[in-house]
């Protein structure tokens, strides 16, 4: 039975990176018909706030990203104590007293002396004395796990065949002083105890992976799948990390993108098959391969949103977009013609209001200075409403006949009379709607 999990932890809004990995553990399980938790990963009191925990769900639950069950780290502490206890009578964990200035310090003589800068475990030679004396005076210390030396190996879904010596390791920190426990540890004793099967995260977590395969052996457990995407770059190649706040789902949202355009772009960017539209979750599912994602950096691009979004919008049936016309304020009995007539011109949702306030109440027109002659006696020809669907032509050409104007330096400055914008539907469909013209002398 496949398991997965997307586990954000609640310091923040969801932003595009995260929904990457969000995304590829939810198609991971939809596709096997099996389970997507929802992990929140909130061990850090300080900075984990219910809020982001309230706005993760929210956000999730927009795009369609349902999750079968939601676990809290916090619920679990006395798992992780556990846990903790068992790998101290297993002889892999051990208390260390250095400061963090004094780790600064080491790091940079093994740099100077062009060794890596791995902890040197001192504190393994700690006797009980020397211990309790370091902790009178400093306070309780961090819990390091003690790794075995040796060559950690996995077949990774999307880098391969990975193979890191864990001598160049630090043993890894997984309680505080203050008693706080580490994600590292959180997060094996979930992935084990809640059945994980599949873990997909960025590249950033590759050593990570390394140390948590060792604890789950050291714990008893059997690693799970692993898959490390790779990590996304601006446009330009440039690092998108410092930027991902300003690439929040919910700015998004706000900007009208729609959940299938960022899916559809989501699930396909950086892998090696194409970009398409698709407008149902099932066929998001249905082609998805993790193995099919690359290991160079993903170039992402906002703008790329838009055109997608736009096109999602024209697939729409009237049905579909019922609720956006009820609220913009278009009768039952107009929406059919309105949305026929709207659709393949609007970039997002916002525009149906738009539109309909544009039909509903004329719009400001545009009238450039060589062209109001024109306009003006095109005016006097144009008939009183309401307009039906041959107005536009039987009108234009009255304008050609007493003008001799044709073409675009005919049609353009009408539309922009009406409109007071040069792109929009279909003049000819546009007319029977139009309900107040302000540029009528
Ligand atoms: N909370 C971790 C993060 O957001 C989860 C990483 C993982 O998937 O294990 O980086």
């Amino acid at each position: 039975m496949t398991t997965t999990r997307f586990a954000p932890s609640p310091t923040g809004y969801l932003h595009i990176g995260n929904l990457r990995t969000a995304l590829m553990n939810y198609l991971i399980a939809r596709k096997a018909g099996g389970t997507f938790i929802l992990r929140i990963d909130d061990t850090d009191p300080e900075r984990s706030k219910e809020e982001y925990v309230d706005a993760i769900k929210q956000d999730m639950e927009w795009l369609g990203l349902h999750w079968d069950r939601v676990e809290r780290q916090s619920d679990r502490l006395d798992r992780y104590a556990a846990a903790a206890d068992k790998l101290r009578e297993i002889g892999r964990f051990y208390e260390a007293f250095e400061t963090p200035t004094e780790l600064d310090l080491k790091r940079k003589k093994q740099l100077n002396m062009g060794k890596p800068p791995v902890y040197d475990r001192a504190a393994l030679a700690l006797s009980d004395e020397e211990k309790a004396a370091l902790r009178a005076e400093r306070g309780q210390g961090v819990w390091r796990f003690k790794l075995d030396h040796e060559r950690i190996e996995w077949t990774d879904g999307i880098i391969g065949d990975v193979s890191i010596d864990a001598a160049s390791v630090s043993d890894p920190v997984l309680i505080r002083g203050d008693g706080q426990v580490l994600y590292t540890i959180a997060s094996v004793v979930d992935d084990t105890e809640m059945g994980v099967t599949d873990v997909v995260r960025g590249s950033d977590h590759v050593t990570n992976t390394a140390t948590q395969i060792q604890i789950i052996e050291a714990l008893g457990g059997t690693a799970p799948r692993f898959a490390h995407h790779s990590l996304l770059t601006g446009p330009q190649g440039e690092a998108l990390s410092k930027r991902l706040g300003t690439l929040a789902l919910r700015d998004l949202r706000a900007g009208g993108m729609e959940p299938m355009a960022i899916l559809s772009l989501l699930a396909r960017l950086g892998s090696s098959d194409p970009i398409e539209l698709r407008t149902d979750m099932e066929s998001l599912i249905e082609g998805f391969d993790v193995g099919r994602f690359g290991t160079a950096p993903t170039k992402f691009d906002v703008a790329d949103l838009a055109p997608l979004t736009s096109r999602y919008l024209q697939t729409l049936s009237v049905e579909a977009v019922k609720a956006d016309l009820d609220a913009a304020g278009v009768p039952a009995d107009q929406q059919e013609a309105f949305w026929s007539v709207i659709r393949e011109n609007i970039d997002t949702r916002a525009d149906i209001a738009t539109w309909w306030a544009l039909c509903r109440n004329g719009a400001e027109p545009v009238i450039e200075d060589e062209d109001k002659d024109f306009v003006a006696e095109a005016m006097t020809l144009l008939p009183e409403g309401p307009f039906d669907d041959g107005t536009w032509s039987a009108w234009t050409g009255a304008v050609k006949a007493a003008t001799g104007r044709k073409g675009r330096g005919l049609f353009m400055p009408l539309r922009l009379a009406l409109t007071g914008q040069r792109h929009g539907p279909d003049m000819g469909s546009l007319m029977p709607l139009l309900q107040v013209v302000k540029a009528r002398a």
